[in-house]
């Protein structure tokens, strides 16, 4: 997660960490060789030193041994007993430790050299533990000649280094074997325990050098914290100038150009827009393809709405045209539709009466008829016809025969339910087709129709009063009938034709 959250932080950021842990990195390792190297410098000047103490030691031997003894023995044997011992002229240990005291006074360093040995002739050339067990190692291991170690003496450093010094000759075995055999001067001088009984062969002394590396030591460390500071300060300086110069030169231009980026990816009044070039090859290889692509998608988002706004257009006019003509459409289906039913209207209206024309009673007659026979209802017709309509024609004229036609009309529909059927069959002769109505019911109606008819006055053009009558026959089907349509009206014919034989203004059911 953390990890996650580092990947996808600020480049800034991460960079910092990166370069300051590969700098502390490197600045460490330096640090760490540098010591090293320091280290191993003063360790080899301190061997050096500790050669040439060594060595410097090793001819004061070599000159007792070529020099200074074979000179003064053959001229002092003459003058001296068996007995006598003078270390002054006779032992070179003895030397080099009196040597080694002015040496001390003279420089007053922490040096150390030491013959030492186990049970040493003098109290002064004893060995210490750390010697004792080198002396013992080289008594097991004929092979050993030297050693060398950095040992940490009372809290301070030092180089040691421990050689093999003497071993036992048979020429040595006179004063190193029993005080008996000693001279009585060394037996006086050192007691009679001290450095004897040793065996020939045996390895008896060693040489050990202490250089001290406190002051050297001490050196590479003070370097050292001054490497660190100065790499620390370096360090410093080098992150505040990345610091900078990436803020500059890489962070700025950047998050300029990702905010310019996102403007034109969302909102569309800045595509377009450019931003400023940076320095560098690089960003400024960005920045220009950044100005173009906003550029070009400027270009391309106009031309798309050019082009959407030509084709709105077109669709905006075929759409007008659509609806124009879809209102056309709509007028002449509207007046179809009228001319339909005026048309239908004609073809079932009588033109002068405005009542149904024989057509139309005829198919609603056969509709009834059907119905009635299926459902086993009854049903009725009357036949109506003027009497002597002739002379009304001949006496008022022809439009008041008319205007009598149309009065009859709409008197006869005021008195009949809306189901009845009222039709003028010609001239001046009309039928009702009574539904749901049986022969006494249709008696009725015709009678009533009768007797307003006869009641009518119809005003002529010139005024005068018109006055007529009617005969009606009617003829009824039921459940008896075999509800055939021919045969109906032939019978309500025939009771219209005794009707009017029978004086007129009456009404016959047959
Ligand atoms: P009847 O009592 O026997 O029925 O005698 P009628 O005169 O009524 O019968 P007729 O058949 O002799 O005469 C019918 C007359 O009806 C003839 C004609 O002048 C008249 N008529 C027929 N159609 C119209 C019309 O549309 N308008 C007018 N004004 N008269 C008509
Ligand atoms: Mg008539
Ligand atoms: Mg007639």
């Amino acid at each position: 997660m953390n990890r996650t959250r580092f990947a996808n932080g600020r480049l800034g950021t991460r960079l910092a960490v990166y370069f300051a842990l590969w700098f502390l990195l490197a600045g460490a390792a330096t640090i760490i060789v540098v010591n090293m190297v320091m280290r191993e410098r003063a360790l080899s000047e301190a061997r050096d030193k500790a050669r040439i103490i060594l060595d410097h030691n090793l001819a004061v031997h070599t000159y007792f041994t070529h020099q200074l003894k074979p000179h003064i023995l053959p001229v002092a044997e003459q003058n001296i007993s068996e007995e006598y011992f003078d270390p002054v002229w006779m032992s070179s240990t003895y030397a080099v430790r009196e040597i080694y005291d002015y040496f001390r006074e003279l420089a007053p360093r922490d040096y150390y050299y030491k013959e030492c040995a186990i049970n040493a002739r003098s109290p002064q050339n004893e060995a210490d533990e750390f010697e004792k067990a080198f002396l013992r190692r080289l008594n097991r291991n004929s092979g050993l000649e030297q050693k060398t170690v950095v040992r940490d003496i009372n809290g301070k450093p030092y180089f040691v280094l421990l050689r093999k010094g003497e071993q036992m000759q048979k020429s040595c075995l006179r004063c190193h074997s029993s005080p008996q055999k000693a001279p009585q001067d060394m037996v006086d001088a050192y007691g009679p325990s001290r450095s004897f009984g040793r065996d020939q062969g045996e390895v008896v002394s060693a040489i050990s050098i202490r250089i001290p590396l406190e002051q050297a030591f001490g050196q590479v460390s003070r370097i050292t914290w001054i490497m660190s500071g100065g790499l620390a300060a370096i360090l410093v300086l080098l992150y505040i100038v990345v610091y900078v110069l990436n803020h500059r030169l890489l962070f700025v231009p950047l998050r300029t150009m990702a905010a310019k980026a996102r403007l034109i990816a969302e909102r569309k009044e800045h595509l377009g827009d450019e931003v400023d070039i940076p320095k560098g090859k690089e960003m400024r290889e960005i920045a220009l393809a950044l100005n173009c692509m906003s550029k070009r998608l400027r270009e391309h988002v106009d031309d798309l709405e050019g082009q959407v706004q030509d084709r709105t257009d077109v669709l905006s006019k075929v759409n007008a045209m659509l609806h124009q003509e879809m209102d056309e459409r709509q007028k002449a289906a509207q007046e179809l539709q009228n001319y339909a039913s005026q048309l239908e209207h004609l073809a079932r209206t009588d033109e002068l009466t405005q009542a149904f024309n024989r057509r139309h009673f005829l198919r609603e007659l056969e509709k009834e008829a059907d119905r009635a026979k299926r459902y086993g209802r009854p049903l009725s017709l009357a036949i109506l016809d003027l009497d002597y309509f002739k002379d009304v024609n001949d006496t008022y004229g022809h439009a008041a025969g008319d205007a009598v036609l149309q009065a009859l009309t709409a008197a006869c529909r005021s008195v009949l339910r809306t189901q009845d059927v009222f039709a003028r069959m010609g001239g001046e002769e009309f039928a009702v087709l009574l539904p749901e109505t049986s022969t006494d019911g249709a008696g009725q109606v015709a009678e009533r129709i009768r007797e307003l008819i006869q009641e009518m006055d119809v005003q002529a053009d010139d005024g005068q009063v018109v006055q007529f009558t009617a005969s009606l026959g009617v003829a009824s089907l039921d459940k008896e009938d075999d509800y055939e349509v021919e045969p109906l009206l032939q019978r309500a014919d025939r009771a219209l034709y005794a009707a009017k034989n029978a004086g007129r203004n009456r009404v016959v059911t047959l």
